[in-house]
């Protein structure tokens, strides 16, 4: 395999949630040469409070476009499923299938399924499920199946039951946080109108006129996500980074999942920070009944 061009896949519930888990990673490996494709699994036409679906689908993929563009993503596709709505079924696991096939994605990062939103959770599922599948040839024969088998893994997320995110790999972002913070700021329907509502701010647009007022309430409100892991995970980061990680403000976090190809978390850990040091993917061991 080609090391100096790995491929990532996040796949998230909704346009927004891929720049929220992997937005700074994404940023640092493009940048490096890396191919790196945002998916939402549904259309997000249910994220609003007075706007009519179909208008927010359409509004929605635009914004996740001018995301991709600053992030410097290969790809952000929003497939067709009505948001609020998606289930682990039949369809939609083939679906997901057939999208890690095509990419044939060196990680895939997705959602735990332990988590409020319920199309969170049937990310998470259709993910889980996806992970044995694509190696299976009679199941849906007609794309072929990658060369090497993907790791899997979640981004970060507070809940703790029935169990606490455990963060394997912390990535500091602080060098690419203004790029985030330009990526968020792309999905406008939702971090200006949609989640202020969400958190009983009904007189936000009148209160951040100013863009800078904006980009003063995504970093307050929603960076805090990022500050509170480099808090939270401090121990961690000195581990992993010494003396430096006290200066560390912002992190991304990754859990690896136990389905999937399995790596060390050395090797975790190379491929979402160095990706370019890792000598051979290989098939790896597998966790199979
Ligand atoms: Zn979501």
């Amino acid at each position: 395999m080609n090391t100096s061009n790995r491929k990532y896949l996040v796949i998230g519930a909704h346009p927004d949630d891929p720049d929220e888990i992997f937005g700074g990673c994404a940023v640092k490996l493009s940048k490096l040469g890396h191919q790196v494709t945002f998916v939402s699994a549904t259309n997000g036409d249910a994220g609003h409070f007075n706007m009519q679906p179909a208008a927010l689908a359409k509004r929605r993929v635009a914004e996740a476009q001018a995301s991709a563009k600053i992030g410097g993503l290969a790809e952000y596709q929003v497939l067709e499923n009505h948001d609020g709505q998606l289930l682990p079924s039949l369809e939609n696991r083939a679906q997901i299938v057939r999208v890690i096939r095509e990419i044939a994605p060196d990680l895939v990062i997705s959602h735990r399924p332990c988590d409020y939103h319920a199309d969170h959770r049937a990310t998470a599922q259709l993910v889980q499920d996806a992970a044995f599948l694509i190696r299976v040839p009679l199941y849906c024969p007609a794309i072929p199946i990658p060369a090497a088998w993907p790791v899997f893994c979640s981004g970060w997320d507070g809940f703790r039951q029935p169990a606490a995110f455990r963060p394997d790999v912390c990535v500091a972002i602080d060098d690419v946080i203004q790029t985030k913070l330009a990526m968020l700021d792309c999905h406008v329907s939702q971090f200006y109108e949609w989640l202020p509502w969400l958190d009983g701010d009904q007189d936000f647009e009148r209160s951040h006129r100013t863009q800078a007022d904006r980009l003063a309430y995504l970093e307050e409100r929603w960076l805090e996500l990022n500050r509170r892991q480099a808090d939270q995970y401090r121990s961690q980061l000195r581990q992993q980074q010494g003396e430096t990680a006290d200066a560390i403000r912002y992190v991304e976090s990754f859990e690896l999942s136990e389905y999937g190809r399995q790596i060390t978390v050395q090797e975790f850990a190379a491929l979402l920070r160095n990706p370019g040091s890792i000598k051979s993917s290989g098939s790896g061991t597998a966790v199979q009944q």
